[in-house]
């Protein structure tokens, strides 16, 4: 840290990513990117916008929006775009919260959230997962805060139901509740309809994960027209251009991929269903995923000792030394031939231990 650095962020712990790793070829299952290069038309989309990148982009992504709109459902005046959902979360974090709006989300979740609030200068009040790692969702009825869930949570991969976050939004109408999607696609209940009923809904979505721009920083909120307002005026004090050029005319072009869409996720839905029997088999536990990754644990190598043991071997997962959480990895679902290399080494390293 330099002399020079501001004594409000000297106690801020950042977010660490998980490995982009260089030096090998790994079979990469740790980021929950999707293992499908996006489409043609995508490709071409962003190249032909390259040759205007001396020109700013468009500060509304209106042709982004109206597509966006019309693929969520909403009007223009309830959706933004911005760079990446993380984007969109930190926009939420400031523009609802401060030292006398603070927020609650579960003990275990994205790592990101204690970050957002540590950097906005925002308390914040952890409320811990059941014992099976659900969200308890009678914990967050009426606390007067404001709340962000994700839903599908991330890393147990488990979803509340459409019925129980409604029960979360409407007993807490003073507070902004956020929703964020970024795993709904496979097979989560998404909240956007209920943005018509309640004022402080505030949905995110992002572009990551089941539409393959991970790498174009592409995400969405969508909520009531003064909540998207509000977001809007912490953007315009930002970074008006926050969607470059390529990654608008990108994510125009995947919104226009259905069937693309349709058969991706339904392939990663198989290749979760398909893991997770054979992880089973092999003796592990595995929650209830509703998304694009397995939360799994062993009785008979530990979570870090299976993580190491894969990454020799080749093979990228996540571990989070965490309280709780340690004896588990997370597997970001993959192709099935990649799924087929991770079980196949899992098995090696389950053996070697038993020897
Ligand atoms: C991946 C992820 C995001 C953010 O994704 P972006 O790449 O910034 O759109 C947000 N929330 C959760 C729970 C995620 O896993």
């Amino acid at each position: 840290m330099s002399k020079y650095f501001s004594a409000k962020y000297a106690a801020l712990t950042p977010y660490v990513p998980g490995e982009q790793p260089k030096d090998a070829q790994y079979v990469k299952l740790n980021t929950n990117e999707s293992p499908f290069a996006p489409p043609q038309s995508v490709i071409d989309a962003a190249r032909l916008e390259a040759g205007k990148l001396h020109l700013y982009s468009d500060p509304e992504s209106a042709a982004l929006t109206k597509k966006a709109a019309e693929v969520w459902g909403v009007k223009k005046s309830q959706i933004l775009m911005t760079n990446g959902s993380d984007e969109a979360l930190n926009f939420a974090f400031m523009a609802f919260c401060d030292e006398n709006h603070p927020i609650a989300f579960p003990d275990i979740t994205y790592g990101f959230y204690p970050v957002f609030a540590a950097l906005n200068g925002i308390p914040y009040e952890t409320i811990p997962l059941r014992a099976d790692f659900s969200v308890g969702y009678e914990d967050y009825l009426a606390i007067g805060k404001n709340i962000v869930i994700a839903n599908p949570n991330a890393p147990t991969g488990m979803a509340l139901s459409l019925v129980q976050i409604e029960e979360i939004v409407k007993s807490n109408p003073s507070n902004v509740v956020i929703i964020d999607e970024a795993y709904v696609d496979f097979g989560g209940e998404s909240c956007v309809p209920l943005i018509e009923k309640y004022n402080n809904l505030l949905v995110t979505q992002t572009f990551s994960k089941s539409r393959s721009l991970a790498g174009a920083r592409l995400g969405v909120a969508i909520g009531n027209e003064k909540l998207i307002a509000d977001l809007n005026t912490v953007k315009y004090s930002t970074n008006p251009y926050n969607v470059n050029r390529m990654t608008a005319a990108a994510g125009l072009a995947i919104l226009g991929e259905t069937e693309w869409f349709e058969n991706n996720r339904k392939a990663i839905c198989e290749n979760r269903e398909y893991t997770t029997a054979a992880l089973k088999e092999l003796g592990f536990t595995v929650l209830d995923s509703k998304t694009n990754f397995l939360f799994a644990k062993s009785d008979k190598v530990k979570g870090k000792a299976l993580y190491e043991g894969l990454k020799a071997k080749g093979v990228l997962i996540r571990h989070f030394n965490t309280a709780r959480i340690a004896d588990y990895v997370r597997i970001t679902i993959g192709t099935k031939e990649q799924m087929d290399v991770f079980l196949a080494k899992t098995k090696e390293i389950i053996e070697e231990a038993a020897k």
